[in-house]
């Protein structure tokens, strides 16, 4: 976790070119300040590093195989590595940030915990580290969401953590995120908020990618051992928040060799009304305390996102990924629900994996991208299909009717 100081990372306030930053309600800015002060410092310690690496290795299972994918190589006439962040524990990359974002907190003397989730995964892999660790666990959570996402609030009361509902506004992510705001300045002293994508008020962008990058850098040993080369020749990840995405792009940031390229959520079409493609349709604003693209009305209210896969349905994108793609670093396509579920099918049946509907975004977009016969490309596989069996079960039940 070196500091690699170039315009693709963030400058001392947290700025990635014109996005980034720390926009917050003063009575945070205690709190928020010591992080800036403190995360590389604790996160640089031999001792932290070496707690944290011995968790990824033996509580998550890392590192996480680098899969060379026969049969899809074949069908897109080029050589697929799918980075198998699937088989972690809690069957996501989620875990390696909370794992790293709990030591910190211990270092910080935080005796309380709060996250905010959507569909749960968030909140699921944060309720498993504060078990681990027996410290309080409080997860906000829009009421609609906790309705329609009753397995994960199961597993998060299993794993012994408090769920409370967001009762304002459409009561979904937003809402919650603003009810772990409140809360955190009302506990500002021992509690510490556990973010859980590339997004937030700086420091959150860069640790969150930091805690990630094991990610690329495990990607590049595994490039070198299967191809001679550390670096492929594109790294394809999809993007919601953007951590799965920071996380296997961060050793390549400043290798121009290696394309970079993100899927977002299309929903129901880029111009439907019903879509989460954040970084074409979102314009400059503020949101969840950085500055980023974020989608928008005239007036600078939120537009409710739409993705079938809840990993997606979010209104903005992380601060790093918004300075990729605005100064061409990173290309991003857009896939349709639709395109998502050919591609979930398209991997269970080529090569016997369940994609978590996330994912199958980055899938999804392998067919757009003009690939040569030498082509090394990775996947960022970010996640496993089992949490999604209802909403396929759904999906395939509406289209044969
Ligand atoms: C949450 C989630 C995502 C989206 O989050 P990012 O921060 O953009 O990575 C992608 N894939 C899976 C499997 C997820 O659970």
């Amino acid at each position: 976790m070196e500091k690699i100081i170039t315009s693709y990372h963030p400058t001392e306030d947290g700025f990635y070119g014109e996005f980034g930053g720390a926009f917050i309600p003063e009575m945070l800015h205690a709190n928020v300040a010591e992080l800036q002060e403190v995360y590389l410092n604790i996160m640089n310690e031999p001792s932290f590093q070496r707690e944290f690496d011995d968790l990824l290795r033996d509580y998550v299972g890392r590192p996480s195989p680098l899969y060379l994918a026969k049969n899809l190589s074949a069908k897109y006439g080029a050589n697929i590595y799918l980075k198998r962040e699937d088989l972690n524990h809690t069957g996501a990359h989620k875990i390696n940030n909370t794992i790293g974002q709990i030591l910190l907190a211990k270092k910080l003397g935080k005796k309380r915990i709060i996250a905010e989730t959507g569909a749960g995964q968030h909140g699921v892999a944060t309720a498993t580290v504060c078990a681990l660790m027996g410290i309080e666990c409080v997860v906000y959570m829009g009421e609609v969401d906790i309705a329609r996402q009753a397995p994960n609030v199961l597993r998060m009361k299993m794993l012994g953590a408090t769920v409370e509902p967001a009762t304002s506004g459409s009561k979904t992510l937003k809402d919650a995120t603003n009810e772990a705001i409140r809360d955190w300045i009302n506990h500002a002293e021992n509690t510490h908020y556990i973010i859980g994508s590339a997004i937030g008020p700086h420091p959150y962008p860069d640790m969150v990618t930091r805690f990630q990058s094991v990610v690329s850098e495990e990607i590049m040993k595994q490039m070198e051992e299967k191809t001679g080369s550390p670096y492929p020749d594109y790294i394809v990840a999809c993007v919601g928040g953007g951590s799965n995405a920071a996380g296997a792009f961060y050793h390549f940031l400043d290798n121009q060799d290696v394309k970079l390229v993100l899927a977002e959520a299309a929903g129901k079409g880029i111009n439907s009304g019903h879509s989460a493609a954040t970084s074409i349709l979102g314009s400059e604003g503020i949101i969840h305390g950085c500055r980023t693209l974020l989608m928008q009305t005239d007036e600078g209210q939120i537009v409710e996102p739409y993705s079938l896969s809840a990993g997606l349905d979010y209104p903005g994108i992380g601060p790093m990924h918004a300075h990729l793609i605005k100064s061409g670093r990173a290309k991003v396509y857009a896939a349709t629900d639709d395109e998502a579920m050919t591609a979930v099918m398209e991997l269970c049946k080529e090569e016997g994996i369940i994609p978590a509907l996330e994912t199958a975004h980055a899938l999804a977009i392998l067919g757009r991208m003009d690939l040569k016969s030498t082509d090394q490309v990775v996947v960022s596989l970010s996640g496993r299909g089992d949490k999604d069996l209802n909403t396929f079960i759904n999906y395939m039940n509406a289209k044969a009717n």
